[in-house]
């Protein structure tokens, strides 16, 4: 699943190739996606330049001359490649220049035109800091995991750097939110912070159950330096536990001896 630092990946090779140009066509059919545009959402969209291509959390935004904006979101297995289309491709535009971007998805979790939700602080951005992470998690009785996950506490984080994140701030992924003095808080946001500046750096990770590649067809390499996401023992020498029960639907790795 793309998380922050591979729709970074993929929103600066799309501002680079796509920037100032005209949109000539395109092509979106009926149930491309299991989630349809929202009204409107493609209305003007022909003849509009590309004006930049931003990113908040997981979302793209298709900054358009007309003032509107086009979001896109990979959601599960969403790709975005620059040329023809595979058997998986759902949305498809045509730039000036002959610059086509087709938009493939096998599972159809992603989306094209949709509204952007509520979202928490970008982690990259100065307001997210063990202060606002400690204020998130206060009073709030769910595991830690499930709300460095959930994309009203913190934006882009998911399954493979909250992961990480955790294991290098010495929590385990299944305390409760709660327990976190200020001082975790100041390690785990630092960790997040860190964990995610690395990645983009590397151009996001490419693991064999997501097989992500960027639109120019280049793949990640923070699998690398992966130190307990799909591992049997962590980077600190120690054999792995996975939790016992699923946190927001999956068991998550952690060191039974460095994360308490
Ligand atoms: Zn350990």
């Amino acid at each position: 699943v793309p998380e922050l630092p591979e729709v970074e990946t993929v929103r600066r090779a799309l501002d680079a190739r796509l920037k100032g140009l005209a949109i000539e066509s395109f092509h979106l059919p009926k149930r491309a996606f299991n989630r349809p545009p929202v009204k409107g959402a493609l209305d003007g969209l022909i003849g509009s330049r590309v004006e930049s291509v931003g990113r908040r959390g997981k979302y793209l935004i298709m900054r358009l001359d007309t003032g509107k904006h086009l979001i896109l979101h990979l959601g599960m297995s969403g790709r975005i490649v620059f040329g023809t289309a595979g058997p998986h491709t759902r949305f498809q535009m045509t730039l000036e220049g002959a610059v086509v971007m087709s938009f493939h998805d096998a599972r159809r979790f992603g989306t094209v035109g949709c509204d952007l939700p509520e979202l928490g602080p970008e982690p990259l951005e100065d307001a997210f800091n063990g202060e606002a992470l400690f204020q998130a998690l206060r009073g709030r009785k769910a595991p830690v995991k499930a709300l460095l996950l959930d994309q009203a506490v913190v934006a882009g984080v998911g399954n493979i750097y909250a992961t990480e994140a955790l294991f290098e701030s010495g929590i385990r992924p299944a305390r409760r939110a709660d327990s976190l003095s200020r001082q975790d808080c100041d390690r785990l946001a630092a960790a997040i912070k860190r964990i995610l500046a690395q990645a983009v750096e590397l151009g996001g990770s490419t693991l064999e159950d997501t097989a992500y590649l960027d639109p120019n067809g280049d793949a990640g390499y923070f699998q690398l330096h992966v130190k307990v996401y799909g591992r049997k023992t962590g980077a600190c020498g120690h054999a792995l536990k996975a939790t016992k029960k699923p946190l927001a639907g999956r068991t998550s790795l952690y060191c039974p001896i460095c994360q308490k």
